[in-house]
């Protein structure tokens, strides 16, 4: 039986590895600085957990196989320019944007783009790293980005969108793909703090969100789990960006769903059955960010700890909290006494799960 190697050993990879013992499939996640390189077969499967890595013995060897998934399409991903070039290509609505290169005044961004306008870096950024906000300093003609970004970014025009949604798919060898429900997401200082899926007002939006991400991985021939972050304004999407890989805001599938993210994905690599997934009852994920575990959080009835095992640090993800429960009445009592049990941040992360309870 083909293995299945992954490049990149965070918590997602550890995810997959979870995910795909007890459909037998060994499945490796290998740290990309590894200075070693693997006994790979030539039939063995190579996917990513990031789409982003420093090049090392490890990173190039999984890189290079032959059966290296998605290969081109993580190359244009990986930066935001050829990202943002790719949507307008198929057509796919996504934040209007500028290449900033040495040329590009400051004047020229805000007027092509607006007042407010986003710098983000072409590569490397995560969790709101990488941004910054272009600051209007009387129309100054010099363009002032971070040290260090000069040439290696794009501008975005900042939108003021109702809410942030993301769509999960998958699609296998055959061409065949299924979605989940849209994942309605609450970021707090650039970082998602809680999901809710399914949510019945954003159901009229299904079908769009399902044809645009339908769209983009046909056109690359994609195989695996792919996510699309949108921005909703009004009844339109536009796509904020384009994960090549198992995310964040799908994490509620590991309770809310027959199939999580992460076994959908493992059985797209391994070439396994495809099935729709169901929706048990309405999924609720928060994000623990840079907070110690704290065991009374196990005392919740219904509450599912995922703790990562990573040092603590500010603004660090560290494990995150599944939630689904189909009767109304316990799952809001246990969110009242999850509540007390974690920082106020989450009170606030809390009553907006509660708002967008059906
Ligand atoms: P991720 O952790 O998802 O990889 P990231 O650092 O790659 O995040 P983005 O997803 O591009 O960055 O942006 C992070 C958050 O910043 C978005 O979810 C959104 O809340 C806000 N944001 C990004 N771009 C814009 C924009 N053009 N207008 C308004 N808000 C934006
Ligand atoms: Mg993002």
């Amino acid at each position: 039986m083909s293995k299945i190697w992954v490049l990149g050993a965070g918590q997602l990879g550890a995810m997959l590895k979870h995910a795909a013992q007890p459909l037998d499939i060994e499945l490796r996640p290998v740290e990309t600085d590894e200075l070693d390189t693997f006994p790979i077969a030539d039939d063995d499967w190579i996917t990513v957990e990031r789409e982003h890595w420093p090049d090392t013995p490890a990173t190039k060897q999984l890189s290079e196989h032959p059966r290296f998934l998605n290969k081109q399409l993580l190359a244009t991903l990986a930066d935001r320019a050829s990202q943002k070039r790719l949507l307008d290509e198929l057509e796919l609505a996504t934040a209007p944007w500028v290449d900033v290169t040495e040329a590009v005044s400051a004047e020229q961004l805000f007027d092509e783009l607006g007042e407010r306008v986003l710098l983000k870096q072409r590569s490397g950024g995560y969790d709101g790293k990488g941004q910054h906000w272009l600051k209007q300093d009387g129309g100054a003609a010099q363009l002032s980005v971070p040290q260090g970004w000069g040439g290696n970014c794009i501008a975005e025009q900042a939108i003021g969108f109702d809410e942030e949604v993301s769509l999960i798919g998958m699609r296998h060898r055959d061409g065949r793909m299924a979605f989940y429900p849209l994942a309605t997401n609450l970021h707090h200082q650039g970082i998602l703090l809680a999901t809710v899926s399914p949510v019945a007002s954003k159901a009229p939006l299904q079908q769009q969100a399902e044809a645009m991400l339908s769209k983009l991985m046909e056109s690359q021939d994609y195989v695996g789990v792919m996510t699309m972050e949108c921005f909703q304004v009004g009844d339109k999407l536009l796509i904020n960006e384009i994960a090549p890989r198992v995310h964040n805001s799908g994490h509620w599938t590991q309770a809310g769903s027959s199939l999580s993210q992460f076994e959908a994905h493992v059985r797209a690599v391994a070439d396994l059955p495809m099935v729709e997934p169901l929706v048990k009852a309405q999924g609720i994920m928060l994000n623990l960010i840079g907070v110690d575990y704290n065991r009374e959080w196990l005392g919740v009835p219904g509450v599912e700890v995922f703790w990562y095992g990573k040092e603590v640090r500010p603004g660090r993800k560290v494990g995150h909290i599944n939630l689904c429960i189909s009767e109304r009445a316990q799952l809001l009592a246990s969110l009242e006494q999850l509540k007390p049990l974690m920082d106020e941040v989450y009170g606030m992360a809390i009553d907006w799960v509660v708002s967008h309870l059906d």
